[in-house]
């Protein structure tokens, strides 16, 4: 059997992708362009680890060429009224729709995903154009009331160019998500999708022009973060950022932003607690445990990876959590680790800790033999009780593991809860409603779930903390892409 059958056998193989590796180039002015540099990269599919996709690998050139395609388009997309711009989105969203499979496929060669975990990428992609079609026909300034001799309004205007620099672990969800508000509210856009996966993003642009969308208004320059990312952060023309990856790259990308003086939304990691009280609805409980850690295999900023139960409930919690993570196969219950870079690391994380003392209940290996061996699969894991100082209990490791703290009281799980230096997402579980609201809104976290609520599209989302700031989704975001003018008219009754 190759490593090709392998994956096939194991369920992560999608219809329609045969064929072999295809060279993407960037996708500048509404039409495909090759590198100026004439140079490309390869990608490898972390599921098979055989080669992927080649990637056009841009410099500064190609930047300065996708900039201008932006700064020209914005304009007159701007001066459309809502409702065109909404029809055009919703056109997107529709080409999207339409090339599901292709879409799929391509992001399975780069990522090696599930094709549950592609499926739900894929509708959350394509709602988030639904989502901003609809609402940017109802959002708008509002008026001032400063007496009868004046008529005050504001007016919700464009930045002109944002870039969009975004990571691999849901390629064409975080593109689509920063992307599609960005256009609603009558910007442009250059993006720089992770150079491990970009072809999604590449073909997203080539569908949007497809469907209609004016040239120029979103253009992809594929490439590393310092020859592409960079330059295009300190670009002139660049009138806002937006950022979603790791702190390291948010810290840097800010100081450029801030030696411009531009906004930047920094959308970063997180070390996000799942807080258990005894009387909750343990098996819930346990199962959204298990999924934050399944799910991308931990690969999500939001992913809920420290298990924070109450002392009596704590050994029956984290005994249902493994039983559940055990049934779990690789190719079909969950994807591999995308970068190889990322793989290496997680592993070694398990290395430290085991150095240190520290012994899984379940999981902390690669796959040695079969399905999951053929690819860069990990097994998801679980620490219980590590001690706080460790770094596998304060820092993020990006991959399926979940480590496990006690409690005792409501005041504890308040403070084990806040106990690191991010704020990104946090869930509650608890039988007594009152107390999951009054834990949840003592969390400091950009979002937080009671016993299961739901986060969406619709629901705004951003970090606390070194999680970053700045908003994504919900109406918050087309706020986030617009800048508030005032403009007063007085009407000659007095009025100065
Ligand atoms: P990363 O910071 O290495 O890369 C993210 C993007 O930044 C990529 O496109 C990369 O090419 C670019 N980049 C890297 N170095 C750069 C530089 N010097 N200048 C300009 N651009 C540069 O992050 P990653 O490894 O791709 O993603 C993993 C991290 O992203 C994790 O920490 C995760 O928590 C975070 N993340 C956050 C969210 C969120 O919404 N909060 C979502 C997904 C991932």
């Amino acid at each position: 059997m190759t490593v090709t059958d392998a994956a096939a056998a194991a369920g992560a193989r999608p219809a329609g992708t045969a064929g072999g590796p295809r060279r993407h180039e960037h996708w500048i002015n509404g039409r495909s362009h090759a590198p100026g540099a004439g140079s490309y990269f390869a990608t490898r599919n972390p599921a098979t680890r055989e080669a992927g996709d080649e990637i056009a690998a841009g410099t500064a050139a190609d930047v300065e060429l996708a900039v201008a395609a932006a700064e020209a388009a914005w304009p007159s997309w701007a001066a459309r009224p809502a409702r065109e711009r909404s029809d055009a989105l919703h056109a997107v969203a529709d080409a999207m729709a339409a090339a599901t499979d292709e879409l799929a496929a391509l992001e399975w060669a780069s990522t090696g995903k599930t094709a549950g975990q592609l499926d739900v990428e894929i509708r959350l992609s394509i709602d988030y154009f639904r989502f901003y079609a609809g609402v940017v026909r109802a959002h708008g300034g509002r008026t001032i009331d400063l007496g009868a001799g004046a008529h005050t309004y504001t007016r919700l205007e464009p930045y002109g160019v944002i870039g969009a620099i975004t990571p691999w672990n849901l390629p064409l969800n975080q593109a689509s998500r920063a992307l599609a508000p960005a256009l609603a509210v009558g910007n442009a856009i250059v993006a720089k999708p992770s150079e491990f996966t970009s072809p999604s993003t590449v073909l997203l642009a080539r569908l949007a022009t497809q469907a209609g969308l004016p040239d120029g208004l979103l253009n992809v320059v594929t490439g590393t973060g310092p020859a592409v990312g960079t330059p295009l952060a300190a670009h002139p023309l660049v009138r806002k950022l937006a950022f979603t990856g790791s702190v390291a790259t948010g810290r840097h990308l800010a100081k450029v932003a801030g030696d411009r003086l531009i906004p930047v939304t920094l959308e970063l990691g997180g070390k996000s607690p799942v807080v258990v009280f005894a009387d909750a609805d343990l098996e819930r409980a346990a199962a959204a445990a298990a999924l934050a850690i399944q799910t991308n295999s931990g690969q999500v900023c939001s992913a809920t990876t420290r298990l924070v139960v109450e002392d009596a409930a704590h050994d029956e919690v984290v005994a249902r959590v493994v039983a559940r993570l055990e049934k779990l196969q690789p190719g079909a219950d969950f994807g591999p680790i995308i970068t190889e870079a990322q793989f290496h690391k997680v592993l070694a994380a398990f290395a430290d800790a085991e150095r240190d003392g520290l012994t899984p209940l379940t999981g902390g290996s690669g796959y040695a033999d079969g399905p999951g061996a053929a690819g860069q699969y990990v097994r998801p894991t679980v620490y219980a009780d590590v001690p706080v100082t460790h770094p596998l209990a304060r820092e993020e490791v990006f991959g399926p593991v979940l480590v496990t703290r006690r409690f005792s009281g409501e005041a504890e799980a308040v403070a084990v809860a806040n106990d690191t230096e991010y704020g990104l997402v946090a869930t509650v579980w608890s039988g007594d409603v009152a107390r999951g609201l009054r834990v949840a809104e003592r969390i400091q976290a950009g979002q937080v779930a009671v016993n299961g609520g739901p986060l969406t599209n619709d629901t705004p989302f951003g970090g606390y903390k070194d999680s970053g700031h700045g908003r994504e989704k919900g109406l918050e975001a087309l706020h986030d892409y617009a800048q508030t003018k005032t403009i007063s008219l007085s009407l000659g009754q007095g009025t100065p």
